[in-house]
């Protein structure tokens, strides 16, 4: 059965705690944002303040084996900073085993990388690329069968498990969601798996009308399933940013040299006769900023989004765009975001990403409920200073993708189950 964090009682206990605390390091392993460790303290604390003990474990990168370079011990200090308390290391997560026995209430251990282990992902590691479907069948049978004992391992240092990593919620990993099967009674989220986790029913199942949508991002095939299981629930859908030529190309438009998808015009068109039929209002960008070439420094100008020459290229919305979209925004209850709206890394064609941020800040101090997935998205509304003034900025990249997919994400089915 699922617990709650709030009223479990995690006195005498020790809690294993699952955490995304795979930030990103510069050359000397110093930590360059500390946001996914600042967002799990909440849930740390709670367990040492009812009188628990914590093992904190977590991924960092994408190690291929033991490799240094990945080690946790690199945020230990900064851990132990913001949780107030010393933090202990376990240098490898399968030996914990004294370490954790030993933990008395109030006290922190903190294992070291879970993916030093192929059994954390439960992918076999160091295969040839010409290796059969035999041998890699084999392999996989292997891992997958020592990664019972792994999970085992992690579970036996605890009394009770707190998934708090939506980062990695997507994920059927040993850490984030087969390790909740060894504690059926002692299972429960921590609060920022709980927030992101409201997040998403507050847009997928109790949205207040009107409900907008706005996709951005490069390519269609990589929001093809957001993009339909959006017209499901949405008023008003956006389609912006490099997907969006592949609408307009569809539609007929001359789109010049802007990136687009000709095998994905099919899907474009159906997502528009569906839309049409739902009731849903589509905006595509009606005006762009085009350049001469993929760079900063180009020349721009700009032109109606189905009338691009040829020779330039779409690189963010135009004003007439913006302006349309600024005005449904305006008149939404719930509004969801995810991807930007234009080449937002390059200074020059950054206007329309940021305008949407703004947009989403204006209508959240109007009383929307207004929420941001997706890492540009998330760089976006950081980067104005608008992060406290929307209603939810999620940490998940791709979970967060995957769940407004409609998907149920295999870390939250398992402590649910
Ligand atoms: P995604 O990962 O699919 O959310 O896409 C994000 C990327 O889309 C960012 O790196 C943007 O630079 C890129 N992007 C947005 N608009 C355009 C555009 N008009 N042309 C090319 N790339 C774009």
């Amino acid at each position: 059965m699922q617990q709650h964090i709030d009223t479990y009682d995690f006195k005498g206990k020790k809690a294993i705690v699952r955490v995304d605390f795979n930030v990103p390091l510069n050359e000397n392993f110093e930590i360059t944002d500390d946001t996914r460790i600042r967002a799990a303290i909440p849930t740390l604390k709670k367990v040492l303040e009812g009188g628990g003990s914590l093992i904190i474990m977590s991924h960092l990168g994408r190690p291929k084996g033991v490799d240094a370079k990945f080690s946790l011990k690199h945020i230990v200090a900064h851990v132990s900073e913001k949780l107030g308390v010393p933090v202990q290391f376990a240098d490898d997560c399968q030996a914990a085993d004294a370490q954790a026995a030993a933990l008395k209430p109030g006290e922190v251990l903190m294992l070291e990388n879970l993916r030093f282990y192929a059994e954390e992902e439960g992918k076999p590691r160091g295969l040839a690329e010409d290796a059969s479907d035999e041998v890699k069948k084999e392999a996989k049978a292997a891992v997958k069968a020592s990664q019972k004992e792994f999970v085992k391992k992690l579970a036996s240092y605890a009394d009770c498990y707190i998934n708090d990593a939506f980062g990695t919620a997507h994920r059927a990993h040993a850490s984030t969601a087969l390790i909740a099967d060894y504690f059926p009674q002692d299972k429960m989220f921590g609060y920022l798996m709980e927030g992101e986790i409201k997040a998403i029913d507050n847009v997928l199942q109790n949205a207040q009308h009107p409900f907008t949508a706005i996709i951005g991002g490069s390519k269609v095939s990589s929001k093809l399933a957001v993009l339909q299981n959006m017209l499901e629930k949405v008023d008003n859908l956006i389609i912006g940013g490099g997907m969006g030529y592949t609408f307009i190309k569809a539609q007929g438009g001359r789109i010049g040299n802007s990136l687009h998808e000709d095998e994905l015009i099919p899907e474009a068109l159906s997502i528009l006769e569906n839309a049409k039929q739902k009731g849903v209002n589509i905006y595509l960008s009606v005006e762009t900023l085009v350049a001469n070439e993929f760079s900063n420094e180009s020349a721009t100008q700009i032109v109606p989004s189905h009338e691009i020459p040829d020779g330039w290229e779409g690189m963010d919305a135009g004003p007439k765009s913006l302006k349309i979209w600024k005005d449904v925004i305006a008149s939404s209850k719930t509004v969801l975001w995810n991807g930007p709206v234009g080449v937002f890394e390059m200074s020059s064609f950054a206007k329309g990403t940021l305008q949407i941020a703004e947009d989403l800040a204006e209508a959240t101090a109007n009383g929307a409920y207004t929420l941001v997935g997706g890492g540009d998205s998330v760089a976006a509304v950081t980067r104005m200073g608008y992060a406290d003034k929307v209603s939810y900025v999620s940490t998940g990249g791709g979970a967060m993708l995957e769940a407004l997919e409609g998907k149920e994400l295999p870390g939250i089915a398992a402590v649910r189950k």
